[in-house]
């Protein structure tokens, strides 16, 4: 589908992608057929004939343009800087889906103390490689447990002693009796690109960057 040069195919997913990058969707005539959220359909057509777009799980979505299955999509930084962004553009920060990626504990955890100490942490995180790469990068010793879901579980019941996880206004975190410890970075989405497709689908696609370019400026 994205291999067809007179169409173009912008993979995003459910949820909160989705539901951000509306507005801007409607600003580029590119406004849904259908709703997502209410359709089973995965590829949904657009008021623009030649663009549909293609409804996969977040962290596909990287997968789908790398591979110019899809020509552009609409994936956040904490997916890009885990999974590594070999083969894709970034032209642009949308702005959209902002939260932070934080290292949480439970509340009477003394984060601080353990790491001057240089005592070992066991970390919970679906973000192994930042989680890695973050302890490394403060001397921590740290042994990561991978979790796919539900990671403010894993300190309470015994797990691990912190978790990695995005938090946007931290009621998840107070719900569960964790406090954010330490910022690791700052989330949102970014709009990326096939770059095979920026040469073979340019006339199409370059109009449309430019305008995103514009449109996310304005924010
Ligand atoms: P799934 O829910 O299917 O397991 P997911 O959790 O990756 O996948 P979403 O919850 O829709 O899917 O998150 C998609 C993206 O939105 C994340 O990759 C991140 O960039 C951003 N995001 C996640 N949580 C928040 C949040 N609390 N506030 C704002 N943006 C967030
Ligand atoms: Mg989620």
């Amino acid at each position: 589908m994205g291999k067809n040069v007179n169409q173009l195919t912008l993979a995003l997913s459910k949820g909160r992608i989705f539901e951000e990058t509306l507005p801007t969707l409607k600003k580029l005539g590119l406004e849904p057929l259908e709703n997502p959220g209410a359709s089973r359909k995965l590829v949904i057509g657009t008021k623009n004939p030649i663009v549909k777009i293609m409804m996969v799980r977040a962290s596909d979505v990287p997968t789908y343009v790398r591979y110019g299955a899809a020509d552009f999509g609409v994936a956040g930084r904490d997916v890009l800087v885990e999974q590594g962004a070999e083969g894709l553009y970034q032209p642009v920060d949308l702005g959209i889906a902002k939260c932070r990626m934080v290292v949480a504990s439970t509340v009477n955890f003394e984060y601080e103390d353990v790491v001057k100490r240089g005592t070992r942490v066991m970390v919970a995180t679906k973000y192994a490689k930042i989680a890695t790469s973050h302890f490394a990068g403060k001397g921590v010793h740290a042994d990561i447990i991978k979790l796919y879901g539900s990671m403010e579980l894993a300190p309470s019941a015994g797990l691990s002693d912190v978790i990695v996880d995005l938090v946007s206004s931290g009621a998840t975190l107070r719900a569960n009796n964790l406090k954010e410890v330490e910022e690791i970075m700052p989330i949102s989405a970014r709009l990326i690109v096939n770059r095979t497709a920026l040469t073979t689908k340019g006339s199409l696609l370059r109009p449309i960057l430019k305008q995103v370019e514009v449109i996310a400026g304005s924010f």
